[in-house]
């Protein structure tokens, strides 16, 4: 924006002639009076030195004084009108009214003395207040100069003051080298010198002012620079004459003052509308100017000893040059200082990389150039754990040596940056570098783990993939598929995902999915399957496993896999709970007078356990179904407990007062270690099923097993191990001391029916005292 002058509002051009009407109601009728009276004195004047002939001596009272004082007063009323209606500039307006009243009273003076009978003396009287009347307006300049540039950047002062240096030096060379001839009467040579010196200022005063208008000041500042410029000329004019012996009083050159100063005062009231509306441009090319300036003072100081100039033009040259070095200093700074914010602020602090700033920037060129991208969301498993137990100091470390791993990785391929706290990003070209192998290339360098204050950590990163154009060309929606996929690939602990729309909870299916679930849920049409869980020491089923089945109209049955995490996006869990919880017991209850003590486990989500209702709801429902809470086993995942330990925590010790059992499920594939298990007050750990599949033909795998099992064994923790697939299995567990054991070798999920069948098949066994499945 062009830095306002004279007013302090700005208007639009459209409003223009608007805003003229607004100044001059403003101004009120006094204005619209001394405005017709300047514009009448100052034309009538300006006629009379044209078509009136002048006497030898060029005066003429009536024109010469009457008529020229009337011209010097009226405008001065302007001035003043303006300086009353106050504002920023109100000493600018003021300071202009003195010099033209200094002006107006110097040719008063002139008028007084009747030029016919006696010339007035040279240096005269009148000359005090013209030269006041010149100091005025350079102290105006300047001090409207120095408003302008508050507003606008430091080396403005610098450009505009070179600018006027090197004009005026110009001027100085071309039209003051015979005037500034220093001999004869002291004073007379002052008096000639001040002229064109306070010329000379004026010059630099009016330039210098423009510069931080980038040369396009409005059009009150453009009326004020014209009136002055042609006093100026008038100055000019007259000091040449003067020189050359051609001056003659009375000639149409007398105008110019004049016309100037009625200027001035018109200025006052022309609306600060920017002329043009151009932006101004700010970056480091604005030394063009400075620079086209300095080749004008060149230009003098190198014809300087070949023509006659004076002094002060050399002078002025040379200040004008070494203002351009400072001004190249400055902005060799200022440039250094931009490249520097420029890096910093697209730099992550912590580790080098690029920042969220830098990768949107160049994400958004890339795929505005149209190249095929691959965008990773890489997201660390466990930081968040070894930020709170070590400290901030440990988890900035990690971070930092994270990043120094994977940045190998990625070679000088795409960029790779660090989003924000333990998330990282990157793209590449899917051709060059396929998105899931440079994912995969990722969590394989994390697989050694991080020496880090006197202890080895371990971490791993879920990376979600997204491909341009593929998925998208969009860079939110390829960052947000990245996430989606990044989501899905930490559910389903897997290092890498691709995104796929189906898994999508935004995505037009997805949406219409949600829907559906609500409505099943709200309906309670779940179904429920029931696992049996196999007493490994009778031999007979101790109790079943609830599952969740939602038969969907157009898609058929589905596991809960497939809507589970749907649920839990779209806060729905706490409804598919309740919902499952209610139908469990509901039909066991029904088996109840054959199997009185039958247990029932019931899976439970993580919002579940954060959730302080919870606790409430379980109490609620076990007593509306009359349902002994010592049956009932609640099994929450690893990552729940690990979210909000603490939360979690209370949840569980609720629980258990109300006499329900507490079950970590899928115990080993999570991010909570063994040790972590001695602070936890749960009463049963479920051996993950990639273990126990894995059981007959890995032995490293029953190594682990077996030391998971002793340790929870003298944790007095009750044990069961899920993915029972083979008669093998089944008695190594067994073997290693399980309690429990559940698996499809043991029992399919099934729906209630076939388990009341199961049972009571079971309960004819019982005479025979045969064992559900044969354990060895
Ligand atoms: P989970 O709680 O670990 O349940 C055991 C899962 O392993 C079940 O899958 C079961 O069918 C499967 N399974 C059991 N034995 C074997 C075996 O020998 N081999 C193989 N390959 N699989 C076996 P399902 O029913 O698909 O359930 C998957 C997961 O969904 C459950 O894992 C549980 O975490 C979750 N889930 C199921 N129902 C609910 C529910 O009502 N609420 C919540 N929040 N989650 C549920
Ligand atoms: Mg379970
Ligand atoms: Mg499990």
């Amino acid at each position: 924006m062009v830095p306002v002058l004279l007013l302090n509002e700005q208007t639009s051009g459209r409003d223009r002639t608007g805003r003229l009407a607004v100044e001059l109601r403003r101004g009120g009728g006094w204005l619209a009076f001394w405005l017709t009276v300047s514009i009448v004195s100052v034309g009538v004047y300006t006629v009379s030195l044209i078509v009136v002939e002048r006497p030898a001596s060029g005066y003429l009272t009536l024109w010469d004084g009457w008529v020229s004082a009337a011209a010097a007063f009226s405008p001065v009323s302007l001035m003043v009108l303006r300086a009353r209606l106050g504002g920023p500039r109100r000493t600018v307006w003021l300071l202009l009214a003195a010099g033209a009243t200094s002006y107006a009273v110097a040719n008063l003076i002139y008028l007084l003395h009747d030029q016919n009978q006696t010339p007035i003396p040279n240096p005269g009287p009148n000359d005090i207040p013209y030269l006041l009347c010149y100091l005025t307006f350079v102290l105006a300049a300047l001090l409207m100069w120095y408003k302008s540039a508050q507003n606008s950047r430091r080396s403005s002062y610098l450009d505009g003051a070179i600018a006027g240096l090197s004009l005026a030096s110009v001027a100085a060379a071309m039209f003051f080298r015979p005037t500034v001839d220093v001999s004869g009467d002291a004073l007379l040579v002052a008096v000639n010198l001040a002229y064109p010196s306070l010329d000379l200022l004026l010059i630099i005063a009016l330039i210098a002012g423009l510069a931080p208008l980038r040369y396009q000041p409005n059009w009150s500042v453009a009326t004020m620079t014209m009136a002055m410029s042609i006093m100026l000329a008038g100055d000019i004019i007259y000091i040449t004459r003067i020189a050359n012996g051609t001056y003659v009083a009375g000639s149409p050159l007398e105008a110019s003052w004049a016309v100037g100063i009625l200027l001035i005062g018109v200025s006052a009231w022309v609306p600060t509308t920017a002329r043009r509306s151009r932006p101004v441009d700010e970056s480091a090319s604005t030394m063009a100017l400075p620079a086209i300036f300095a080749v004008f003072a060149l230009a003098i100081l190198a014809l300087a000893p070949f023509r006659e100039m004076p002094t002060i033009a050399s002078v002025l040259a040379v200040g004008a040059i070494s203002l351009v070095l400072a001004r190249v200093l400055f902005a060799v700074r200022e440039l250094r200082h931009a490249a520097t914010s420029h890096r910093e602020a697209r730099t992550d602090e912590l580790t080098g990389l690029a920042n969220r700033r830098a990768f949107l920037e160049q994400l958004d060129q890339r795929l505005g150039d149209g190249r095929p991208t691959a965008v990773l969301l890489i997201d660390l498993n466990g930081f968040k754990e070894v930020n709170d137990t070590l400290g901030h100091d440990v988890g900035d470390e990690l971070l930092r040596m994270v990043a120094r791993r994977i940045r190998p990785v990625l070679g000088g391929a795409g960029l790779l940056a660090r989003l924000g706290g333990d998330e990282f990003g990157a793209f590449v070209d899917p051709v060059e570098r396929p998105g899931r192998d440079l994912a995969e290339a990722v969590a394989a360098s994390l697989h050694e783990a991080f020496d880090l204050s006197d202890m080895l950590i371990q971490i791993s990163a879920s990376t979600g993939v997204s491909l341009a154009p593929e998925h998208s060309r969009q860079r939110s929606e390829l960052l947000r598929f990245a996430d989606v996929a990044m989501y899905q690939a930490k559910r389903r602990q897997q290092p890498v995902t691709l995104y796929d729309p189906t898994d999508d909870p935004h995505s037009r299916d997805q949406l219409a999915l949600v829907g559906d679930l609500q409505q099943a849920i709200a309906a309670g049409a779940l179904i429920v399957h029931y696992q049996p869980l196999l007493d490994l020491r009778t031999g007979r089923l101790s109790g079943v496993e609830a599952l969740a089945r939602w038969q969907h109209p157009t898609r058929g049955l589905m596991m809960p896999d497939q809507f589970i995490w749907v649920a839990e996006r779209a806060g729905i869990i706490p409804q598919l709970t309740k919902v499952m919880m209610s139908l469990a017991f509901r039909q066991v209850h029904t088996l109840e007078r054959d199997h009185p003590d039958l247990g029932l486990s019931v899976n439970i989500s993580g919002h579940d356990l954060l959730d302080e209702r919870f606790p409430d709801v379980v109490r609620g429902l076990l007593t509306i179904h009359d349902f002994n809470p010592r049956r009932l086993t609640l099994e929450i995942t690893e990552t729940a407990l690990v979210a909000d330990p603490v939360r979690a925590e209370t949840s569980i010790a609720s629980l258990r007062r109300l006499g329900v059992r507490v079950a970590v499920d899928d115990f080993g594939v999570g991010y909570s270690s063994l040790t972590q298990l001695t602070g936890l007050t749960v009463d049963a750990l479920k051996i993950d099923k990639s273990f126990i599949q894995s059981l007959d033909h890995d032995p490293r795998i029953t190594a682990v097993v077996r030391a998971t099992v002793e340790l929870a064994r003298a944790l007095d923790l009750h044990v069961a191990a899920e993915g029972v697939e083979t008669a093998t299995a089944l008695s190594i567990i067994r073997d290693l001391g399980c309690h429990t054991g559940q698996g499809n070798y043991i029992g399919l999920p099934m729906p209630l029916e076939d388990l009341r069948e199961m049972l009571a098949s079971q309960r004819d066994d019982r005479n025979n005292d045969a064992p559900l499945v044969a354990t060895g």
